[in-house]
């Protein structure tokens, strides 16, 4: 894709939405880091379900700590990997308390270096928390870039190098979320909804919907044009299946009168 492009989706995106947030609920870098630790394999609605009661009661790590990992596992159980993740959290809130003062670091370093939080997890805290340019490449990042040829790769490693070197630079602080939320409302991973995507002049995928025929192409084959207008206008395109109609009927009368 060249820049050209790419500028042209990110001003789309910006105009349609200006200041994109997370879905996730949080009020301080330490419940966005619990609630992004808790929201692997996890959607953003049952996480924030189950951290509504738990920041409630918890929303440091030293309260979390008084709190303990049994409460905060009956708060998390309907989220999924909840006994890992309460373990996870526990653990976490203890570093942060010996080793930062309670407060989230805002160095992948030192991010990473805590249980459960892997580059996908620091790329978001980095981003979201502390307005660093990272990019967090889940599955619809992953989908997207490669779908539209905006950052095409075969890992999650390529793409987020991709994405940094060529998002232009003006919107490199909010990709990451422009691109979660059309991955995750207009370029769905079964049938992403062409017809109504906002960038489908712009995106590369070869097997996209025609906008104008509403066709998917399928994978090797091109998707059919739909007629021009001019074409449709003069009549042709009825002329045309008139005419192959007759011939078929004159063909079949031939036969009988034989
Ligand atoms: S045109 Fe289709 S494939 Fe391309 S970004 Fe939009 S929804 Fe996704």
């Amino acid at each position: 894709m060249n820049p050209k492009k790419r500028e042209q989706i990110f001003s789309y995106w910006k105009a349609a939405n200006p200041e994109p947030k997370t879905e996730l609920e949080y009020n301080s870098p330490f419940e966005l880091l619990i609630s992004v630790l808790l929201s692997a394999q996890a959607t953003d609605v049952s996480v924030n379900a189950a951290t509504k009661g738990l920041y409630a009661e918890a929303d440091t790590p030293a309260k979390m700590l008084a709190l303990g990992e049994a409460k905060v596992r009956h708060h998390i159980r309907t989220i999924g990997l909840f006994n890992t993740k309460a373990k996870n959290v526990i653990k976490t809130c203890q570093i942060l308390q010996d080793e930062h003062n309670g407060i989230v670091p805002d160095t992948r370093e030192a991010l990473e270096a805590l249980p459960g939080v892997g580059r996908k997890t620091a790329n978001v805290v980095l981003n979201t928390a502390f307005r660093q340019i990272a990019m967090a490449v889940d599955t619809h990042i992953f989908r997207v870039s490669n779908r539209t040829g905006i950052a095409p790769g075969k890992d999650v490693i390529e793409v987020e190098k991709k994405l940094l070197k060529f998002v232009p630079h003006d919107y490199l602080l909010d990709a990451h979320h422009w691109l979660i939320l059309h991955g995750r409302y207009v370029c769905v991973a079964r049938n992403p909804k062409c017809a109504e995507c906002g960038i489908v002049d712009l995106c590369e995928f070869k097997q996209k919907t025609n906008r104008k025929t509403g066709v998917r192409a399928k994978p090797g084959v091109k998707a059919k044009k739909a007629p021009s207008k001019k074409r449709v206008a003069n009549g042709k395109q009825t002329v045309r299946k008139k005419t192959t109609r007759t011939k078929l009927k004159t063909k079949a009368k031939k036969k009988t009168v034989k």
